[in-house]
């Protein structure tokens, strides 16, 4: 039988009026089965996340401090939840319990753990399903990474004869023994690995947006919603600042063939965005492109040497250097006798010229400068495989705008082509892009 795992991010259970909707949306369909449900969100823009009400409770914890008062403050955001909901349900024991291991200094992640806990514990009262602890069914390894088979072997022993059940998000259990958290947002990451280990048909995110935009809202007014978009293509976009799913949480599902809709708790009805497998692609974007995502702050390290390209290994040595220092690259553009690399700028402060240095040092090239403030734009689709002209699209419109192209990437795949751009050109770049492929296409 077909059934779905879904997860309600904290802004879906921020409050009782948000739970009472999420109640009703997994009670809407009886093949929503395993719930995954985050800690307590924020109710209005300045307010604190439960999650990081225990981060400062634990802090105070362990200093010596008195954190009581900060305890109760979290307690009250449960307290006003269950009676909103009008139920007959204390965590007043469980309060204590957290009291008495912040003392032991269990540790911050233990801490972070019980937002989604408590929350889990009652939702589950709630919905009148069975709570199976986190921690008894995510495993972790030592180095810190997912112990996939001992989780999907506990969970669907968990589960096994429960046709219904809640799974708190964000933690398990770690190789010592202790609570081990996901890193923030990481009850995204749980949700799919229920939903991986169970073979569930789909797994619904449920969160405060419906899905993805085609382009970033702070930069294209009223951009259009993305329907359905492939794994490989929402890695791209996410990597480029697109953010609305933890980054690990596409792997477990993506494995096994496991579609994610994105839905929006407060409009239930709109479709969101459904993110496929790339064998489910078949169903074509509306518009050539699916995305436009970007970043500013990168640095174009420079360099030139005659005759380069007989030069054996010489960007092998550059990319040594860079290696030995802990930085990654973003791209490569390279000619007969100059290569660039991309990197984030953040690499370069305080060590460009130690950096440099060495690699001078190591290619001696005629010459080297770096260029900073620069910004990538990813224009990303899967449709462009099947589209020809889609690259002189881009760049027609960028020169229309009077953009100046200082580097153009296009990966392997055709899945997406990279531009970079002055800083200050970024906004507009990304405007016109989208202009041009979504805003004409619909006239
Ligand atoms: N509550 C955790 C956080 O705020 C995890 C999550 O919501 O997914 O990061």
């Amino acid at each position: 039988m077909s059934f779905k795992v879904v997860k309600f991010g904290g802004s879906s259970l921020a409050d009782a009026e948000q739970m009472k909707k999420a109640a009703n949306i997994i009670k809407a369909d009886n093949s929503r089965r395993y719930v995954v449900p985050s800690a307590p969100g924020k109710r209005f823009s300045d307010d604190i996340k439960v999650t990081d009400l225990l981060y400062k409770c634990y802090d105070l914890a362990e200093k010596g401090d008195n954190f009581s008062e900060v305890l109760e403050e979290i307690h009250n955001r449960y307290r006003e939840i269950i009676s909103g909901l009008g139920m007959d349900f204390s965590i007043d024991e469980d309060i204590k319990i957290i009291e008495s291991n912040f003392k032991k200094r269990y540790g911050s992640n233990y801490a972070a753990s019980r937002g989604e806990y408590l929350n889990g514990k009652v939702i589950a009262a709630y919905l009148g399903f069975p709570f199976v602890d986190a921690a008894d069914v995510i495993f972790f390894c030592e180095n810190g990474s997912l112990d996939q088979e001992k989780t999907s072997g506990a969970i669907r022993n968990a589960l096994k004869d429960k046709e219904y059940a809640v799974i708190p998000g964000f933690y398990g259990c770690g190789a010592d023994g202790y609570v081990k958290t996901f890193s923030r947002g990481g009850s995204d990451v749980t949700g799919s690995i229920v939903a991986g280990a169970m073979r569930a048909s789909l797994y619904e995110n449920w969160t405060d947006v419906s899905g993805f935009l085609v382009a970033d809202p702070r930069i294209v007014k009223n951009p259009e919603p993305i329907k359905t978009i492939t794994y490989t293509e929402l890695r791209e976009l996410s990597y480029m600042g697109a953010s609305v799913l933890h980054e690990e949480a596409i792997f477990p599902v993506r494995s096994a063939g496991i579609p994610i809709n994105i839905k929006n708790t407060n409009d239930p009805s709109a479709p969101g965005t459904m993110i496929v497998p790339e064998s489910h692609d078949e169903e074509l974007s509306a518009y050539t492109i699916t995305g436009i995502a970007g970043k500013k702050n990168f640095s174009a390290i420079n360099l030139h040497k005659d005759r380069m390209n007989s030069q054996i290994g010489f960007c092998r040595d550059v990319l040594d250097v860079l290696a030995e220092n802990g930085i990654c690259i973003e791209h490569m553009p390279s000619s007969i006798d100059s290569m660039t690399v991309i990197i984030d700028s953040k690499h370069l402060s305080g060590k460009q010229s130690e950096l440099l240095t060495q690699i001078r040092k190591r290619v001696n090239p005629d010459d080297m400068y770096v260029e900073e403030g620069i910004a990538l734009v990813a224009v990303v689709g899967r449709g462009m495989r099947r589209t020809r002209g889609t690259a002189a699209r881009i760049f027609a419109a960028l020169a229309h705008a009077r953009i100046n192209v200082k580097m153009i990437d296009q990966g392997s795949s055709e899945l997406n082509i990279i531009v970079g751009v002055n800083e200050e050109d970024f906004e507009q770049a990304v405007r016109c892009i989208y202009d041009i492929f979504v805003t004409a296409a619909e006239q």
